[in-house]
């Protein structure tokens, strides 16, 4: 492995551009031991890019292997055509490999918000926070929105630094990642800790805990990859609203897609 990690995964990438302030160096994927985190059994770590594999990308991935077996590659790719506008059912925006978005979408609030966060997100994130704060724990914004463009340049990175399964376990083709919708957030601690070295700590589970009192989600569950794609990320939040939350609030581990009838 090259220098130092960047944060990819399935979401988790800035480029130079983005209003989110570079990292510190960060500890990268550890050893397969048990973690802390709620649920966590991780394995292996597959191998994270360099910094070369974007050059101006901060942040680490630090994936973490799960038990879930992956699909063939093939079918981890865009299945259909890419939708102008997102994809929706009973109102809720639902982006994936399944349901792309075209490389012309761009968010609304990608002008509007220091991270091109949707206003409600943002709104919940703050509380989040400030509430974490009550609680002992600095949370902030890692990865707001993303353009189509830089998740290919992300995505495009993974395939050169990766076998293709690996780097589609962990990395969203352009079109297929939440982060262009400008309804998902990516979240660190105050020592900007990320991937598999996030997943152990206490800010994870407290995340884990919390996060439907706010509206959102964690988009990627543990036992989840098999149906959304992408390995398990305490880190991404999605902005779904406090009643929607609440019925994932009560069934653990639930996908966006299964909710939705997509799964
Ligand atoms: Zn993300």
């Amino acid at each position: 492995m090259r220098g130092k990690l960047i944060w990819v995964a399935g979401c988790a990438i800035l480029l130079s551009g983005c209003a989110v302030a570079a990292p510190a160096p960060n500890a990268g994927p550890g050893p397969a031991t048990t973690a802390s985190a709620p649920g966590a059994a991780p394995a292996t770590a597959p191998p994270v890019p360099s910094p070369t594999a974007v050059a101006t990308a901060v942040g680490t991935s630090a994936p973490v292997a799960t038990p879930a077996a992956p699909a063939a590659s093939a079918s981890r790719r865009p299945t259909a055509a890419p939708a102008k506008t997102p994809y929706a059912v009973r109102g809720i925006v639902l982006v994936n490999r399944q349901h792309p978005l075209a490389s012309s979408y761009v968010s609304p609030w990608a002008g509007s918000d220091p991270d091109g966060l949707n206003p409600d997100l943002r709104a919940a994130v703050t509380a989040l926070f400030a509430d974490a704060r009550k609680a002992g724990y600095t949370l902030k914004v890692r990865s707001g929105y993303r353009s189509y463009a830089q998740q290919k340049t992300i995505y495009t990175n993974a395939l050169a630094e990766y076998d293709d399964v690996t780097a589609n376990r962990f990395f969203a083709p352009p079109g297929a990642s939440e982060h262009q919708t400008g309804l998902a957030v990516d979240v660190t601690n105050a020592q900007d800790v990320r991937g598999y070295a996030f997943k152990k700590l206490p800010e994870a589970r407290w995340v884990a805990e919390h996060a439907t009192e706010y509206g959102l989600i964690v988009r990627y569950p543990e036992a989840g990859e098999a149906i959304t794609g992408i390995a398990w990320e305490p880190w991404h939040l999605r902005y779904v609203g406090k009643e929607v939350a609440a019925e994932f609030a009560a069934r653990p581990g639930l996908t966006l897609e299964e909710y939705l009838g997509e799964a």
